[in-house]
């Protein structure tokens, strides 16, 4: 079996079995060692995802291959997405610069704020809520004029960000204050109801609520994805995707195709029998007339897209999402535990323990450093994924030209800055996909004939892009 057929299963198992067994034998131990031994246990998880993604950690194309890639996309997106960054770069480092200004800020303001808001005789809860409202609803203000310029910017360069700038920068603000305060009163509880564990039940109850979530919302959004559209019945683009599933190894999935407007795309959800959806403009009239036309542009398009999905699934990439996600949560509440036990940082806070209704601004701003850590490790994985499963996609259709069309087109559809520089991975979006200068590079400079040539050694690389890259390639599997 080729590289890029290799399924591994020991690292997430090794990952989840440190997860389990260390919040396990934490209720046993003193708080800050629990809070190390989490920690430990979540890198230690993080690592089992990450190394047997090795390949893929980087770009498989240079940036000289990026920029050549650029030639292939009309000029004018090209250079509109181009703007869009340039306009971006002082929203992104603001937005940065104040989330780690207001650290020290929310530390010393937990204490004058409970008191500004309420008075000592009233309920903890009511306290501590209140308190994270004002709180999180200053630092959401203060946020605010950058967060602004980054929507109307990222607005016109893109088709997805839709109505007025200032009201979804307002609407923003209010969600972010009610999202945090609803957090920290849910961390407030957990504390008083379970004073020694709460930590631990919280990062057990994060992975239940993921896994729930993946066996309700995804295959949610896959119908959210199919609304507004009409299904089409017939079914040569329904088969083809079948194939690239059973082709995969997978159990055969539903598969649905919507006519509908707007970008060409496929989602993928459920567990055990999954459900994919590919949806786009034109389908219908491809799938019309079964096998009496050839494959229109557009329904080879959405296959390779489709397979993408299927890579996802049969990558398992929604449990090794879960799992990352777990460690993170557990990392960060692990970080949270260590403040609490640090007497210094309490006494700056001026509380006791973090149960203190004064602690909730003490909690705001630790919460925000394994945060600035945490996302960009995650979506630095998940860019990892998705570069995989578009090689796997790039190997199983064995049609670059195709793969490369499709990301064409999206950036006509989707818009956006095709090529944009480090910052764009920072904040406050870092970028859960590779670029899409990336993405087309390596469909350009995929050699179908010789990875299928390849020979199937176990260890033996057969992303085999153009002779250029092949030594890069070599040395990084
Ligand atoms: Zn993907």
């Amino acid at each position: 079996m080729d590289m890029i057929r290799e399924r591994n299963i020991v690292g997430p198992l090794a990952g989840s079995a440190a997860m389990v067994i260390a919040v396990g034998a934490a209720t046993q131990l003193d708080q800050q060692a629990a809070a190390w031994l989490i920690m430990v246990a979540a890198v230690a998880a993080i690592a089992a995802v990450a190394v047997p993604l090795r390949p893929w950690w980087r770009s498989p194309v240079t940036a000289a291959q990026r920029q050549a890639a650029l030639k292939h996309l009309p000029p004018a997106l090209v250079e509109r997405g181009r703007k869009m960054s340039a306009a971006l770069v002082w929203s992104t480092w603001t937005l940065l610069a104040v989330r780690l200004a207001t650290v020290p800020l929310l530390i010393a303001a937990g204490t004058p704020a409970a008191d500004w808001v309420s008075d000592p005789g009233q309920p903890w809860y009511l306290r501590a809520g209140l308190a994270t409202l004002v709180l999180a609803g200053a630092v959401a203000v203060l946020e605010a004029t950058p967060m602004w310029w980054d929507t109307r910017c990222r607005g016109t360069a893109s088709t997805k960000v839709a109505g007025p700038a200032g009201l979804n920068t307002a609407i923003g603000v209010l969600a972010g204050t009610v999202f945090w305060a609803v957090k920290i009163l849910g961390l407030a509880w957990a504390m008083h109801l379970w004073p020694s564990g709460w930590w631990l039940a919280l990062i057990a109850a994060y992975a239940a609520a993921r896994l729930a979530a993946r066996m309700l919302l995804e295959p949610g959004t896959v119908q959210s994805a199919a609304s507004g559209g009409k299904p089409v019945t017939s079914d040569r683009l329904r088969q083809r995707v079948a194939a690239a599933a059973a082709g995969a190894g997978l159990r055969s999935p539903q598969i649905l195709v919507v006519e509908k407007p707007g970008p060409l795309n496929a989602v993928v959800g459920g567990v055990g029998r999954q459900k994919i959806t590919v949806f786009g403009p034109g389908l219908a009239e491809t799938t019309d007339d079964e096998t009496a036309r050839p494959a229109t542009g557009v329904e080879d398009e959405a296959v390779a897209i489709a397979t993408h999905e299927v890579a996802h699934v049969r990558y398992g990439d929604g449990w090794l999402r879960m799992l990352t996600g777990t460690a993170q949560a557990g990392f960060t509440l692990a970080v949270l535990v260590l403040a609490g036990n640090t007497p210094g940082l309490l006494h700056l806070a001026g509380v006791v323990s973090l149960a203190d209704p004064h602690a909730v601004g003490l909690i705001l701003a630790v919460l925000t450093v394994p945060r600035l850590i945490a996302v960009p490790v995650q979506t630095w994985l998940n860019r990892a994924q998705e570069r995989r499963a578009d090689q796997y996609a790039l190997h199983t259709t064995g049609e670059p030209h195709t793969v490369a069309s499709a990301w064409q087109r999206a950036l006509r559809e989707v818009g956006g800055d095709p090529n944009p520089g480090p910052s764009y991975l920072l904040w406050p979006k870092p970028a859960g996909h590779p670029v899409l200068a990336e993405r087309l590079a390596t469909a350009l400079a995929f050699d179908p004939p010789a990875a299928r040539l390849a020979p199937a050694t176990a260890n033996a690389p057969t992303t085999a892009p153009a002779p250029a890259t092949d030594a890069d390639i070599v040395n990084r599997v």
